[in-house]
């Protein structure tokens, strides 16, 4: 505890959406965000992004392209405040950020862990030379914060990610999406682990999380899903 009182005043606390000093003793957030960009419903069944009526069952990106993971459960729109603070964790190394978001994941997905029975959380795995480039991976940080929360087993090295082949933003799409396939790899999964929950911090087309859940698929996994703080609005 005098520990933490030392700390607080050496490197004061502050708030993740905002980057303001927090005083100590406070939430997790400082007081002024009364309202935050959460998903609301109506929202797609496959990746959980809002959708605009309720009676679509599917965003359009869900329903024009193969999916082989179940379900999402992203928190956050990928809107301000929570847009330049998710960036911040990355580029400004603000990783202890991630104790507020992996505190809401967690609070997104107890009500349904009962019915998931996930056996394991796996983050999106990073480049290996851009993870010693900035120190860390922010979603490996994020799954091992909701690991500890929620009691289940954190595996970080089941999926590897390469070198993508071409820079992403030369390609369209769907080249875009087949860079990152190749990118991304398996290792054996372990007896007994059958369902799955990735772990990532932003959802944008997909393609990604894609890439990992065909993967985990191929290599015996029966039921991948997913948790991101925030989701892009797509189409
Ligand atoms: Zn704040
Ligand atoms: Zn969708």
């Amino acid at each position: 505890m005098i520990k933490e009182m030392f700390v607080d005043l050496l490197y004061p606390r502050r708030c993740p959406v905002c980057d303001e000093v927090m005083a100590q003793g406070t939430g997790l957030i400082c007081g002024r965000h009364k309202e935050l960009p959460y998903v609301k419903v109506p929202c797609c069944m496959r990746c959980g992004k809002e959708i605009e009526n309720d009676y679509q069952e599917y965003c359009h990106d869900c329903f024009v392209h193969e999916r082989h993971f179940i379900r999402g459960f992203p928190v956050f729109n990928y809107i301000e405040p929570i847009k330049s603070s998710i960036l911040s964790v990355k580029y400004h190394n603000k990783r202890e950020y991630c104790d507020f978001y992996s505190r809401e994941m967690a609070k997104k997905l107890m009500p349904y862990m009962g019915l998931l029975k996930v056996d394991a959380i796996i983050p999106v795995p990073m480049y290996s030379h851009k993870k010693k480039a900035r120190g860390f991976n922010q979603a490996e940080v994020l799954a091992k914060k909701l690991g500890n929360i929620l009691g289940i087993a954190v595996y970080s090295d089941i999926l590897t990610r390469g070198r993508e082949t071409t820079p992403q933003k030369e390609l369209d799409n769907l080249e875009r999406a087949n860079n990152i396939k190749n990118a991304i790899s398996v290792n054996k999964i372990p007896d007994g682990m059958k369902n799955v929950m990735i772990v990532d911090d932003i959802y944008t087309t997909g393609a990604t999380i894609e890439a990992c859940a065909k993967r985990l698929i191929s290599a015996g996994v029966e039921k991948v899903y997913f948790t991101t703080v925030c989701i892009g609005k797509g189409r």
